[in-house]
Order: structure tokens, then sequence, then C-alpha cells
């Protein structure tokens, strides 16, 4: 590469700059390819799988003369899915921990100000969470902003949970109780915490090349629940758990915004064989496309790589500069932890 292009190439402000570590490719892929499932959705949800254009026409920018949703909202534009998913990850890695007041203090300041927001506009709150970050400006602890009721179990706040498992160090354990808590600020009820836990899992276990992460995170939660005691909530998280799966014999996958829904359709969407069809798959399930696309490409980025997204979507996409320090941080964080595992070992 001549000096020019290299040149070149350091002034291209947007994620394909990403590509400078190769070491961290899979962690990457994953909040990238969270972020590019959510921005391909955006123009889609809403609509019923069958008003969808073909797959080879679903694209960052859809089809002349296609009823796109938030028409005003340019292409490459991330939503809720993404900014939250932010917030979350910016919250972990200044707190160094789960911090409920910082992250929940993230989402309002979201909310109110765009933070972490492409052009710090934002175009698509999700009712529950809306009502949430409501009752936590009534005063409401992060504990118990969110709703408990069966309704309650929309997929907010599973659609941003990923960056939990790509930051995570500590035990399966330890992730699984985390990645209920963050649930917390806008989704109380027992299943959406059981699904945000079961996909942490399935992240980590596609992020160690595990050759069944599915099967796996569902035999490692399951395990975990047994062991926990009565107060820990174990008989109703058995429950919810058996619901869950529940779903997955009975139920057909169709993208809706019911969370157990959202994550068997991505499951469904990964059995396609590269971070493009998966993405499109997602899309093409129609209703809530953004939040299901987020959910499975973030795992399709672990499996494919940040090189496995098309490079054509990473300079389509929105916000680098909004992203830039945060991804900066993660990028520390995994590599300081690295380091530390190899003097260790
Ligand atoms: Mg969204």
């Amino acid at each position: 590469m001549s000096m020019t292009e290299k040149l070149k190439m350091l002034d291209r402000r947007d994620f394909t700059s990403l590509y400078a570590y190769p070491d961290l490719d899979k962690e990457l892929g994953g909040l990238v390819g969270l972020i590019c499932g959510d921005c391909l959705g955006v123009a889609f949800e809403f609509h019923s799988p069958n008003d969808l254009p073909h797959a080879e026409m679903i694209d960052m920018v859809p089809p002349a003369g296609f009823n796109r949703s938030h028409a005003d909202v340019p292409p490459g534009t991330w939503s809720d899915d993404s900014s939250q998913a932010l917030c979350l990850l910016a919250s972990l890695l200044d707190r160094g921990k789960l911090d409920l007041d910082d992250f929940a203090g993230r989402l309002w300041n979201w909310m109110e100000f765009g933070y972490l927001a492409v052009d710090r506009q934002v175009f698509d709150v999700g009712i529950q969470t809306e009502r949430a970050i409501r009752r936590l400006q009534d005063g409401i602890s992060p504990e118990r902003s969110g709703g408990v009721t069966e309704m309650d179990n929309g997929n907010g706040s599973a659609m941003r949970v990923l960056p939990m498992a790509l930051w995570h160090h500590g035990s399966d354990e330890e992730l699984v109780r985390d990645a209920h808590r963050q649930s917390l600020p806008t989704h109380g009820h027992p299943r959406s915490q059981v699904v945000c836990a079961l996909y942490c899992l399935v992240a980590r276990g596609y992020l160690a090349n595990h050759p069944s992460p599915w099967e796996w995170a569902d035999h490692r939660l399951e395990s975990i629940y047994r062991e926990w005691s009565a107060n820990d909530g174990r008989d109703a998280l058995a429950a919810e758990l058996a619901i869950v799966r529940d779903f997955r014999i009975r139920s057909k996958p169709n993208g809706s915004g019911y969370v157990v829904d959202t994550l068997w359709s991505a499951k469904k969407a990964m059995e396609s064989d590269t971070f493009e069809s998966v993405a499109k798959a997602s899309v093409l399930f129609g209703n809530d496309c953004d939040s299901t696309a987020a959910v499975s490409s973030g795992l399709a980025g672990i499996r494919f790589g940040l090189r496995g997204i098309p490079e054509v979507w990473l300079h389509q996409l929105r916000g680098f500069d909004v992203a830039e320090s945060i991804v900066e941080g993660m990028i520390d964080h995994l590599r300081n932890h690295r380091r530390t595992a190899e003097i260790r070992s």
C-alpha cells in the first residue's frame, strides 16, 4: 500500500478503521454487527413480511419507491437498539462494573437529550422503555423502574445487552446475574431477564468458538439456575426458561417485538451462512426488523468477525464519531485483559 493510500485510509473516519484491530475481530464484529443489523432494519420496520422487497433488494438504502419507515432518517443511521447498547458499554467501561444508577442515567440522557444517538436525534423509543424512563424521572430506583407484568416483555432489554457479553470476563454465573440486572431499568419481568441471560451465554459460546453455542448456553443456564436458592428467584426463573424453550418448539418465529420471539427469530436467521444473509433473513421476518436484526447480527458479527460484515455496509454506517471513543475504550479493556491473562499464565 502506498503512503498516499495509507493516509487516505487513516483519513477515512468510518467503521472500516477498526480493521486495524484484527486481534479483536470477533468482539468488534459483535458490536459493529449489532449496529449494522439495527441500521439495516430501520427503514423496513413495522412492515409485514409480505410488504417487503425480495432479499436481494434489502439493503442499507431501500429500493426506490419502497414506503420506508422513518423516511426523514438518512440510511445508515442507528436507532434505539444501538444507542442503548452503547449506553451499556460506555457505563461498563467507565464504572468497571454494572452500576445500575449510572446505566439508567445514560438511558435517560439518551431519551431526553439524544446521548449516543446519531445527530442526537431519538426517533424510535419503545413504549415500555419510555414508560420506565419516565418512572426513573419520577424518582423510582432503576431496580424497580422496569415493567413487571407478563405484557412487559418487549425485546427492549435484549436488543441492547450484547456489550455485556463482549465486556464481561467473570464466570458464567456472574454474566447471567449482570445480564439479568441490566434488564431491570426498563424490563423487570423475569422472562426478559432469562432471555437476556440466555442470549449473553450464546454470545459467550460464539466468542469461544463453541461448536454448539445455543445448546451449550441452554444447558449452562439451566444448571446455573438449579444451583441458586429460592431467594434468588430460582423457581420463577426455571419456569420462565421452560416458557422460552416451549416457544421454540410450538411457535413459528415471526420477528415481532416479543422478547422470546426475537430470540428465536435471531436463531432461525443464524442458520444462514454469511453475515449478510443473517442480517437480511432477520429483516425479512418483517415487523420489528431492526431489533431482530440487531440481536441476530450481533451474534453473526462474532461468528463471522468484523471482516465478515460487507465492507460497503461499514462505509454506509453513520455515527462513527459518536461511537469511536467508546469502541476505543472497549479495545483497551479487552487488550488489557488479554495482557493480564498472558502474564498470569
Ligand atoms: Mg430500533
